[in-house]
């Protein structure tokens, strides 16, 4: 690695801290034939540790100039594909159909200029993921985590809430990576729910999420003025609310009836 120079536009930033990269992977209670999937080994770090509990690794990684490295890093394991790809273009049922597995993972160290869309794939992928456990943005963690009423509460912590009980597992300091980021990380666990809330639409669910959480700093009469006010008053006055409360007061369950009667 000692020549390879870093894409920042890729995120990449790799964790250098072994005691780090073990305890990300010992969050996961690994049972069974498990599948991991992996998101950006970058230089194999966190791959290795993975392989070393897994019974298979896949990895999506985009930049090839990584092929050589993780050649040389994974080559006492026999148990890790590695798809030089972006991970974001790919069919991920598609790629894991040959592999024989009981449960499906993922643990990954994601390159946080997509995190979003990477989260939103995996749930629209309706793979059976028992647990993700992956590193974001310290900021970004708190807002997954975040609880109805608090500031970092938005759409896409109902969104996440509503498939996922979410663990905040620890913070890394920055001083962890090579090169070293602006900014500290969180590992945070999603698992997933067993019983999912009733929804008649989850693309409705979706869209009023957006809406409602739209501009901060507007009520919900005014976020949803193109929605039918009147049912929505009805059900807010259910619990103690009006049309002048704002998104980030009403919880997961609140949403979730709003959706399945609009
Ligand atoms: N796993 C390594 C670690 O923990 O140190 C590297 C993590 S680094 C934060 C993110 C990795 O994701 C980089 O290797 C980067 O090249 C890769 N990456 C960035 N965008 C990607 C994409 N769209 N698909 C797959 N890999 C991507």
């Amino acid at each position: 690695m000692n020549d390879f120079i870093y894409k920042k536009s890729l995120g990449q930033n790799f964790l250098i801290d072994k005691n780090v990269l073990k305890r990300i992977v010992d969050c996961v209670p690994l049972e069974g034939k498990s599948l991991v999937i992996e998101i950006g080994p970058g230089s194999g770090n966190l791959t290795k540790e993975i392989a070393m509990v897994a019974t298979n690794v896949l990895c999506y990684e985009i930049d090839d100039r990584l092929e050589t490295v993780l050649d040389d890093a994974l080559v006492d394991f026999n148990n890790v594909e590695i798809i030089f790809d972006d991970f974001l273009k790919r069919d991920i049922k598609e790629d894991i159909k040959e592999i024989d597995y009981d449960n499906l993972y993922l643990i990954a160290n994601l390159p946080y200029y997509i995190t979003t869309p990477i989260i939103e794939k995996i749930i629209a992928s309706n793979l059976p993921f028992k647990y993700i456990t992956v590193m974001v943005q310290k900021e970004v963690g708190d807002r997954f985590n975040a609880k109805p009423g608090t500031r970092e509460y938005n759409s896409l912590t109902v969104y996440l809430n509503y498939y996922f009980n979410l663990k905040k597992e620890f913070i890394v300091s920055r001083n962890s990576f090579m090169p070293k980021p602006n900014v500290d990380s969180m590992i945070i666990s999603l698992i997933k729910k067993d019983n999912l809330l009733y929804l008649k639409d989850k693309d409705k669910f979706n869209k009023l999420l957006k809406d409602a959480f739209k501009f901060k700093r507007k009520n919900i009469r005014n976020n949803l003025k193109n929605y039918d006010l009147d049912k929505i008053g009805d059900i807010l006055k259910k619990y103690g609310y009006d049309l002048t409360v704002r998104a980030e007061e009403l919880s997961l369950e609140i949403f979730v009836e709003l959706a399945n009667n609009l």
